[in-house]
């Protein structure tokens, strides 16, 4: 076997042994490189391996068991329209585009919005778009949404975002404080309100109002 297979094959057992057993999930996750979004440079030949990783901006790709652990999560269906807020690298909304109709997905930070439009591009991912915006507004003009991923930490699920969930439909979100132990909760829309469920603790950048300074 190649070096690249090994790795591979590793990388999903490594995911499979952290709790991400649903089939679709780990399928999208074969197919999208995650090499294909991290840096070249010191770290690129981490991309296998499950740990964070640094990206542009100041910012982190996530480690792959957490991604898939909130993608296993929002349990997205064939038909959905899909926000995620925290673009970052858009190795996350690359493998959601695997799994939804559409996906929109925001980042604060032009640079990053730029180079992750350009690896969708080059993927040939058509149904997955980025968008410089702040996300804690969530994005009005294709709201509701069936799901909303946050990929950074809120001290709650912000007002807009839960105002622009639909009925029925699921968000993930890591809620706390920056720098201690935040919590990821799935929050669900019912006919009456929102159901709360807590889900693992997490450690996620903190969400910024307003855009990047670049
Ligand atoms: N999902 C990413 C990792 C996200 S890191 C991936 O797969 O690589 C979190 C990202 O959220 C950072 O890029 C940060 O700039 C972004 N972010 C923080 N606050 C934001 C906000 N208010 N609106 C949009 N993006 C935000």
């Amino acid at each position: 076997m190649s070096d690249t297979a090994e790795r591979k094959m590793q990388f999903l057992f490594a995911l499979r042994s952290k709790g991400v057993t649903d089939k679709r999930v780990l399928t999208a996750m074969e197919k999208v490189d995650r090499g294909d979004f991290v840096p070249g440079g010191l770290f690129a030949d981490r991309a296998y391996e499950d740990m964070p990783l640094p990206i542009a901006c100041g910012q982190t790709i996530s480690q792959p068991s957490v991604v898939g652990l909130m993608t296993q999560a929002l349990n997205v269906q064939p038909r959905d329209k899909v926000l995620e807020v925290g673009t970052g690298s858009g190795y996350q909304a690359a493998i959601l585009s695997q799994l939804a109709r559409r996906v929109y997905t925001v980042e604060r930070h032009r640079r990053l919005v730029q180079e992750a439009q350009r690896s969708f591009d080059r993927l040939g991912l058509t149904n997955v778009m980025a968008m410089l915006s702040d996300g804690s507004r969530g994005l009005p003009e294709q709201a509701p949404f069936d799901r909303i991923l946050v990929t950074a930490a809120a001290e709650d699920p912000p007002g807009p975002l839960l105002a622009q969930l639909r009925e029925g439909g699921i968000m993930v979100v890591p809620v706390g404080q920056s720098d201690a132990v935040q919590s990821l909760i799935k929050v669900t829309r019912t006919p009456d309100g929102f159901e709360y469920d807590e889900l693992r603790p997490v450690r996620f950048v903190p969400l910024v109002e307003g855009l990047g300074q670049e």
